[in-house]
């Protein structure tokens, strides 16, 4: 079975476009998104449209939450720009598709499929969008989910932490990887729309799997952040968000 997974789209629809080129191209036979539609980004209702017809393989993020529940509580956790954002992006599926605000109410904050997890921030109390800051609490998490591979986002950089049946937890290095039947592992698959790890290209990773072994490899793609960045310049959006486009932090 081979799959395509996503993650942190943040209303970035060329960044967006540009994956789903490689998505069709690839012939993955689903396509699963880890949370973060909207937030930061200048094109909240167009992501939504393009993205309706994967819901039922989706997650919610802490922003598609802040956005959709009208619970202004979660924004003391934001930045004052994330914060911005949250507000700028409810009004703006207000005004054009508050259809999609319930989508987002209503995403799952965690999904199982075929031995593997998806889920945002952390298997271990997904909704206190805790991040994985070191092995030792990686280590533990490997308690909090049964399944062979449990992918994650919301940190927007990359890793693959392999743990083996010494228990013993490596971090590897690489985009690509052979996936070992009696390994487990926690997959970081970065951000489409706003990656911070100092490479502003989008990311797309796909699993191709069978009985437990198989390969894992995460792409890069080049997209037109200018464009981008003209249409958060005509919407007036913090200059901050616009500039760490183009740097990837
Ligand atoms: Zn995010």
């Amino acid at each position: 079975m081979k799959i395509a997974i996503i993650s942190d789209i943040h209303s970035n629809l060329e960044a967006l476009e540009k994956v789903m080129e490689l998505y069709q191209a690839r012939k993955a036979e689903a396509l699963f998104f880890l949370g973060d539609l909207v937030g930061y980004g200048p094109s909240p209702c167009e992501v939504c449209e393009l993205m309706k017809d994967f819901m039922p393989s989706s997650v919610m993020g802490n922003h598609d939450y802040a956005v959709s529940y009208e619970n202004n509580s979660v924004l003391d956790t934001f930045n004052l720009s994330a914060r911005e954002m949250v507000l700028w992006t409810r009004n703006r599926l207000n005004e054009k598709s508050p259809e999609y605000l319930k989508q987002l109410r209503n995403l799952p904050l965690l999904r199982e499929f075929s031995n593997m997890t998806f889920v945002h921030s952390t298997p271990y109390r997904p909704h206190e969008w805790n991040y994985i800051f070191n092995i030792r609490q990686a280590y533990y998490m490997f308690y909090e989910f049964k399944t062979q591979v449990c992918f994650v986002g919301h940190s927007h950089q990359p890793y693959i932490l392999e743990k083996n049946p010494n228990d013993e937890l490596e971090l590897i290095d690489s985009n690509k990887i052979r996936i070992k039947k009696n390994c487990r592992y926690i997959i970081n698959i970065g951000s489409v729309g706003q990656p911070r790890d100092l490479d502003n290209r989008a990311c797309i990773a796909f699993l191709d799997i069978t009985s437990g072994t198989g390969s894992y490899e995460l792409f890069r793609l080049e997209y037109d952040i200018s464009k981008t960045q003209q249409k958060m310049k005509e919407s007036n959006l913090p200059k901050y968000l616009i500039d760490r486009l183009r740097e990837g932090k």
